[in-house]
């Protein structure tokens, strides 16, 4: 199929790829070259306006489309992504700036996933029925779909996350108005491509472009759009938080964190120093699920410190294309200077930078690309603002602990609490952690294991609500108790 690229992109809407109504757009940069090379529309609530009418007309035949249809059209849909891997691949790397290994192995394929996952799921969500016996009653409930939902998506795994919304909100029959994030719009934009050759009714996805003010907002405020499902920052979470519940919105919040790796001595260090390299570094340490704070056992921190070191010194930072590049570039330059502010402070708070600290100047192609070297600081405390506050890139700091409870107590000393990592050999000491860690994902002795089927999501101000499996269905549907009496 063609998925040429336009110079601008247009929104989907009603099946049909149009320009914004103000004719507004925004540069799209590729970050490993600084370069210019697309305009990509900043719609705003006009635009989102004639969606939601084009949502509308769609959902009274779609939510009453057969479960079998909607499971062959979302597979077809799974089937052209996989189809097309390497040209969606390639746009997901030219507008983040992450390795194309990395997006061919991982983002793409995890969007296809994700489509075929919950194509079956809704072929088994079923809901419940109670006999009240005494009262001579049965009383059974109905999960209908809500009707015009919103998908907000961030820049960090792209298509994999705009996915993850969409394809249950699909599946369980609803209509759609998604908005991937302004600074990676390219596979999004492809995805209305394969929708439409799928053979997608027009109006059942809608995928509008623009920045978070003027097209997320107008989302969020639509009267007639019932539900948001959010993945970004804390700080847009809040916001949205406080226009959506007055409206009383469905709201699923997956936000920000700062997430420990708790390591005792006692673990498989060969295990524990490869996935500690991976959950620090991974996308340049921009996974929401990366370990930020690594907490080691007091008799296990200079031997940690040396491997770790070594390791974290041996990645290179190069063009994203090349196949040897293990860390590609920071996704803006707005980004790449707030992540160089952050290893300032950590610097004006007398932490030390063990490695890295500086950004890489590449030669040829990314000369002017936004790069920066793998980062490890130590000797800060727990109440510092490096300590404290989501950098979101390939920063991490090491700090000691004496006991299992002197590790709890700093695990939970932030406002997060997204993910955590154990690592010992002693199970029993990992499950008593993992039931007091304060964190909504734990992983024990690996990082990033991932079952489609299980809740994601955070604690504190990581979020609210949970994603994935039956999860999502839930969320995703309206639930109506309907009792008979005979
Ligand atoms: P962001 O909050 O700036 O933007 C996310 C999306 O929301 C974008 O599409 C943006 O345009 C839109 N947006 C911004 N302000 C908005 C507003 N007021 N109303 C409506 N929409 C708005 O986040 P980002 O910088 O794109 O992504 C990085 C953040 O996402 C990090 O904090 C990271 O931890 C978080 N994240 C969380 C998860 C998770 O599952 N918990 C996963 C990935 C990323």
């Amino acid at each position: 199929m063609n998925l040429s690229i336009p110079y601008h992109l247009e929104n989907y809407i009603g099946g049909n790829f149009i320009g914004p109504l103000r004719g507004q757009f925004l540069d799209n940069i590729n970050p490993a070259t600084a370069a210019v090379y697309g305009q990509i529309p900043n719609s705003n609530q006009k635009d989102i306006a004639i969606a939601v009418t084009a949502a509308q007309k769609a959902f009274t035949e779609w939510s009453n489309t057969a479960t079998e249809k909607r499971f062959v059209l979302l597979n077809k849909i799974a089937d052209l992504i996989d189809e097309n891997i390497d040209e969606l691949a390639l746009a997901e790397t030219n507008d983040n700036g992450k390795p194309l290994w990395l997006s061919k192995a991982v983002d793409i394929k995890r969007a296809s996933d994700n489509f075929r996952f919950f194509a079956t799921a809704i072929m088994h969500f079923a809901s419940e029925s109670h006999s009240t016996t005494d009262k001579n009653a049965i009383n059974y409930t109905l999960r209908q779909p809500i009707g015009v939902v919103g998908c907000i998506s961030p820049w960090n795994l792209p298509l994999y996350l705009f996915t993850w919304k969409i394809a249950p909100a699909l599946a369980a029959g609803n209509c759609v108005i998604a908005k991937p994030s302004e600074v990676t719009p390219v596979t999004s934009f492809l995805l209305g491509k394969i929708c439409k050759a799928a053979g997608l009714p027009d109006g059942v996805l809608n995928i509008v472009h623009g920045d978070g003010p003027n097209c997320g907002e107008a989302i969020v405020k639509h009267p007639d759009i019932k539900a948001i499902s959010f993945t970004g920052s804390t700080r847009a979470g809040e916001s949205i938080a406080s226009i959506a519940a007055p409206m009383f919105k469905k709201l699923s919040l997956e936000l920000g964190g700062k997430n420990p790796n708790i390591i005792f001595n006692d673990c498989d260090w060969p295990k524990m120093l490869q996935e500690t390299i991976r959950s620090s570094f991974g996308n340049q340490g921009q996974i929401c699920l990366c370990g930020s704070r690594i907490l080691i056992e007091k008799a296990a921190y200079e031997n940690f410190k040396k491997h770790f070191v070594e390791l974290t010194k041996k990645l290179t930072v190069g063009d994203p294309l090349e196949p040897t590049s293990k860390q590609g570039a920071i996704v803006s330059k707005v980004h790449f200077e707030k992540i160089m502010r952050c290893i300032q402070t950590a610097k004006d708070e007398g932490g030390t930078i063990l490695c890295g600290g500086n950004a890489v100047q590449l030669t040829g192609r990314c000369a002017n690309g936004y790069f920066i070297e793998p980062t490890i600081i130590e000797g800060l405390n727990q109440q510092c603002k490096t300590n404290q506050e989501e950098i979101f890139g390939p920063v991490v700091t090491i700090q000691p602990f004496d006991t299992e409870e002197e590790a709890l107590q700093l695990a939970n000393a932030t406002n997060y609490g997204l993910a955590a990592t154990i690592w010992t050999q002693d199970i029993s000491k990992a499950n008593r952690l993992a039931a007091k860690v304060q964190s909504g994902i734990i992983w024990i002795n690996c990082w990033l294991v991932r079952d489609l089927r299980t809740p994601f999501g955070g604690m504190k101000n990581s979020g609210v609500g949970r994603e994935g499996g039956w999860e999502a269905l839930k969320f995703f549907t309206e639930q109506k108790n309907v009792c008979i009496q005979f």
